[in-house]
């Protein structure tokens, strides 16, 4: 007898040739958390443990046309986007996110990915006020970290009182819910991740801060394991607690590869 099909959690993202961050983290997240991984690129960056040299986005059509066939399929439980690099690919997932339901009948985790830890764009200059325009209102849950809460609502998040009205401004762009990921606030013993939804409730989640300088690919990690919670069927706080123990576990197995940042990690 065949196994029971599992959720089917969908990455909208970019890859990494070093298999640390984007779309290799999401599918690693997304098996740990108990869903099936299903991918669409859109775009393939050149990368390594040192950093990011280069990258090629996907045409808008053919990212588009990755998530209709998913959806037309198997089905989309739940979706979330990583690296998407230009407008014009912002506006195709826009597009393609209306027709399946994304953000509507599935929820739909928006991270917010705008550079690598190294600084190296990810995402055109242009790109960002689409993303806060049109992609972030569509979102169940957006989750950036404090460098990308400063780009997208100009707050520079040094406390947890930051961090809330970073997550209400957030949430007065239109998302259903916003995820403050405090991870890459130095100096702090406990990393604290604050999540606020649209309805005023407020989570935090914090746990004690391990020092690594192999973190690569963690953003994405907690965006995907939040995204794998919610295409098994939690409500929000109980998946981004998910995303919060993986996320945590991950960090602690964090391993060094090559010559720069090891990714955070599944094998345990
Ligand atoms: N590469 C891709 C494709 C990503 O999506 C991301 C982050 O979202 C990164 C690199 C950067 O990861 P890190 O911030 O860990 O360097």
């Amino acid at each position: 007898m065949d196994a029971a099909s599992p959720p089917v959690a969908l990455a909208i993202a970019g890859t990494d040739s070093g298999g640390g961050a984007g779309i290799t983290a999401d599918v690693r997240a997304f098996t740990a958390c108990g869903v099936h991984g299903a991918v669409a690129v859109a775009a393939v960056t050149v990368q390594n443990s040192v950093g990011v040299s280069g990258f090629h986005a996907i045409p808008p059509d053919v990212v588009a046309d990755q998530i209709r066939t998913v959806a037309g399929d198997m089905g989309i439980d739940a979706a979330k986007t990583g690296m998407l690099a230009s407008t014009e690919i912002i506006r195709a997932v826009v597009a393609a996110a209306d027709e399946v339901g994304l953000g509507t009948r599935v929820p739909f985790v928006v991270d917010p990915v705008a550079a690598s830890m190294h600084g190296h764009p990810l995402l055109a200059d242009d790109a960002l006020g689409t993303l806060r325009d049109e992609l972030i209102p569509r979102a169940t849950l957006v989750t950036p970290n404090l460098d990308e809460v400063r780009l997208l609502v100009g707050v520079d998040v040094t406390d947890t009182d930051g961090a809330r009205e970073a997550a209400r401004l957030l949430v007065g762009l239109g998302a259903g819910a916003a995820l403050v990921k405090g991870g890459h606030l130095e100096g702090s013993p406990e990393v604290v991740d604050l999540l606020l939804t649209a309805d005023g409730s407020e989570h935090v989640f914090s746990s004690p801060r391990r020092e690594t300088k192999h973190s690569h690919g963690g953003g994405d990690s907690l965006a995907s394991a939040v995204t794998a919670g919610l295409a098994r069927g939690m409500a929000l706080p109980d998946a981004v607690a998910l995303g919060k123990a993986y996320i945590t576990r991950a960090v602690d197995h964090a391993y060094p590869l090559g010559a720069g940042h090891g990714p955070v990690s599944a094998l345990w």
